[in-house]
């Protein structure tokens, strides 16, 4: 069974890591799946990628898109409504790091972070939650990460910007409850993406010794995650924060 048939998602940063891991499966769910990134050559393999998993009725687009940038997000999403009529899950996945001491980090470090990850959650939602109240049903699913419950030296900024996606998402289940309307985040742990290959050796090993289930995530663990809250297996959860972490933080 498909979990996904005849719905439309849209992924932000659906070009590498988790994201392209989400929209794989999600097309292969039965999904319709839109992405937004901005390397256009990547988003071109993936989207031949997801297309290889889809059905013929199934509709897959790609837009060159910096989720910080309102106009750009409000168009492409504007177009994607035009075209499909409408999107049943928004998944906030598009993040970046710019780490370094509070007292070396530079405005733009700071500004640039909190615009790609938290600015584009209210970018994203702010167009979508309408279309989604009328039809009285839709997921948002807003990826945050266990370094916004529990902090980290060196990611003030990332911190601030991953934990400020947790309230909002509460704040915005709240607002959109009635309607039919949920929002949860998943909180992944160490994920093995190009993000955490940043990561000196020394660094991971320490990460590692503090995993329970003693292994790095793969994004497949988070895909999984996502496509719970996508899907009706989640009707009743709202407003949640799902941590995918090997047990780190419990
Ligand atoms: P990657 O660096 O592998 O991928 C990041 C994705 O975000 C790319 O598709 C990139 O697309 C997109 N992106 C970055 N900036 C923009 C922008 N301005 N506009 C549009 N798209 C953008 O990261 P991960 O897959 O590891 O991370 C995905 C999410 O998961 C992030 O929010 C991250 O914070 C979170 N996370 C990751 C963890 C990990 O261990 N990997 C742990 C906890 C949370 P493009 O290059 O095309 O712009």
């Amino acid at each position: 069974m498909q979990l996904l048939k005849g719905k439309s998602v849209l992924i932000t940063g659906g070009t590498a890591g988790i994201g392209k891991e989400i929209a794989l499966l999600f097309a292969e769910q039965g999904a319709s799946v839109a992405i937004f990134g901005t390397n256009r050559e990547r988003a071109e393999q993936v989207l031949s990628e997801i297309q290889a998993k889809s059905e013929p009725v199934q509709k897959n687009a790609f837009f060159l898109v910096d989720v910080s940038k309102t106009k750009e997000v409000e168009q492409a999403i504007q177009t994607i409504l035009a075209q499909w009529g409408s999107l049943d899950v928004l998944v906030n996945n598009a993040g970046i790091t710019r780490d370094t001491l509070l007292m070396r980090m530079s405005e733009e470090d700071w500004d640039t972070v909190i615009n790609t990850n938290l600015k584009s959650v209210y970018n994203t939602c702010k167009v979508l939650c309408r279309s989604m109240m009328k039809s009285r049903s839709g997921s948002i699913i807003n990826i945050t990460s266990v370094i916004g419950l529990m902090g980290n030296a060196g990611q003030t900024n990332y911190a601030a910007s991953k934990a400020g996606m947790i309230g909002f998402t509460k704040s915005l289940a709240k607002e959109l409850a009635s309607r039919g309307v949920r929002a949860n985040c998943i909180a992944p742990g160490y994920i093995e993406t190009q993000m955490t290959k940043a990561l000196p050796e020394d660094v991971t090993i320490q990460v590692l010794a503090k995993i329970p289930l003693q292994r790095m995530g793969q994004p497949r663990d988070i895909a999984h995650a996502a496509l719970y809250l996508a899907s009706d297996l989640s009707s009743y959860v709202t407003g949640q924060v799902l941590t995918v972490d090997g047990g780190m933080v419990m």
